[in-house]
């Protein structure tokens, strides 16, 4: 393509003039894996096309909203009636009771919801919360897991576990971080450290159970129980980010998946967002009807939301939930997740190249690395070079994954066993041109 007639380049050159980077978040400006943003021009099921007409398999899917793919018929006609009806009150309406009912019938581990806009919201608003009914200041969260952009969770470890959190952010005043401590995530040692030196002062523990922000990496089920053994016996609230996961992995979400592995296991708190909207700004946080109680205007800790519970976004999330409710839907979808995986696998194995992955339900991971990593600095050791080259060669022909190789990626019930195949041969052809370039010198 030259230059001249390249869409994308031309409207990220506008963009660069009018947007810092030239995007509205920043893992969209490509800048870890370079080259030239593809501008969305439409989607519809499984694809995408950019601004160059170029059409492209979507594992991103707006970051895990899209479970239906795009544009699915019943969420479309949902949204149209609702406009015009609408767009926004700022008072309350039916289809947010509706929402919340549905919200607590699918995670027991919930007696009430809040709904707010965005996971960031949902987060940050939790955490308030959790201090709120506990009366303590700190948090514990791991390296590796993202929560949205609150001040007090853009933080790295600090220099031991005695110490708190450095911002990681210019902007972040250290003193909002202070309370922040970061933690290995799998690291049951470090874990007990932790509470042993601040347990009584510990308002809440905030994990990703199966962390989509390291790309895919699971808590491990011995080192959830301990969170859980030491969030009850320390009197601390073990907090879900559920953002990504939530109805994504399962039905019941991630929290689910460990129930089914421990016995009785819940979290207290519960942040969900991303699917719950389908695709528009909705995110919630709840739980135990006693703790939800604290919020305003009920209790003393304060939270609101001019769009709150937005009519239009509730009626894109209700009509999401009710596809994804329907009998066999999580089957199908993680029998097209575990076989783009598995395909994945056997296209780098045939080329011997590290590889391995993991899935649960329409999310999933892939390591240019033997084994599959524990926590975010096993993650970080993936060579950088060669998943661009991955990532470029499988864009070039018409498969779009994440742009950064600490992304987790998306399937949904829109991906036939075609895209899939055509997905698979697409990694086939570029693992085969990923081959190391020198052959390997023969011993002896
Ligand atoms: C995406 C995400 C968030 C932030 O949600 P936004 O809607 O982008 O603010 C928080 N936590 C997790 C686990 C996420 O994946």
């Amino acid at each position: 393509m030259t230059p001249s007639t390249d869409r994308n380049q031309e409207l990220f050159d506008r963009a660069r003039q009018l947007i810092p980077g030239g995007v509205n978040s920043p893992v969209r400006a490509f800048r870890a894996v370079g080259g030239t943003p593809r501008f969305v021009q439409r989607a519809q099921g499984a694809y995408f096309w950019d601004a160059n007409g170029q059409r492209h398999i979507d594992y991103i899917g707006s970051w895990g909203p899209m479970i239906l793919g795009h544009g699915h018929p019943a969420v479309v006609e949902a949204v149209q009636k609702a406009v015009l009806d609408g767009f926004s009150y700022g008072a309350p309406t039916e289809r947010e009771v509706e929402l919340a009912q549905e919200i607590v019938r699918l995670v027991p581990s919930m007696d009430m919801v809040r709904l707010v806009s965005s996971g960031t919201e949902a987060a940050m608003s939790a955490i308030r919360l959790a201090r709120g009914a506990t009366g303590r200041n700190k948090l514990i969260k791991f390296e590796g897991c993202y929560h949205g952009h609150a001040d007090a969770l853009l933080v790295k470890a600090g220099s031991g576990l005695a110490t708190f959190g450095n911002p990681t952010s210019a902007g972040v005043p250290a003193e909002v971080v202070q309370h922040t401590l970061v933690l290995q995530y799998n690291n049951i040692a470090e874990l007990e450290e932790a509470f042993a030196i601040h347990g009584k002062d510990i308002a809440c523990l905030m994990i990703e159970p199966i962390a989509g922000n390291m790309n895919f990496v699971r808590a491990s089920v011995p080192f959830m129980r301990r969170c859980r053994e030491l969030c009850t016996q320390h009197g601390a609230l073990l907090v879900f980010d559920e953002v990504m996961t939530g109805f994504r992995v399962a039905l019941g979400g991630a929290q689910s998946v460990y129930a089914r592995a421990i016995p009785g296991f819940k979290p207290d708190l519960s942040v969900l967002g991303k699917v719950i909207g389908g695709g528009m700004p909705l995110a919630a946080f709840g739980g135990p009807r006693a703790i939800m109680e604290q919020l305003a205007p009920l209790g003393p800790v304060y939270q609101a939301g001019t769009l709150s519970g937005n009519p239009v976004a509730t009626a894109c999330g209700l009509a999401t939930l009710k596809e994804i409710c329907k009998p066999g839907f999580f089957d199908g979808l993680a029998a097209s997740t575990t076989t783009l995986v598995e395909g994945l696998r056997s296209a780098a194995s045939a080329e011997s190249i590290d590889f391995c992955a993991d899935s649960e339900g329409g999310m999933f991971g892939f390591f240019l690395l033997p084994q599959l990593p524990q926590n975010y600095s096993q993650v970080m050791k993936t060579d950088g070079t060669m998943f661009n080259r991955l990532f470029h060669g499988l864009l070039d022909r018409g498969v779009y994954i994440a742009p950064a190789l600490y992304e987790a990626g998306f399937v949904s019930s829109a991906h036939s066993e075609a895209d899939v195949a055509e997905t698979i041969a697409a990694a086939r052809e570029v693992f085969r041109a990923l081959c190391p370039l020198v052959p390997e010198v023969p011993h002896g």
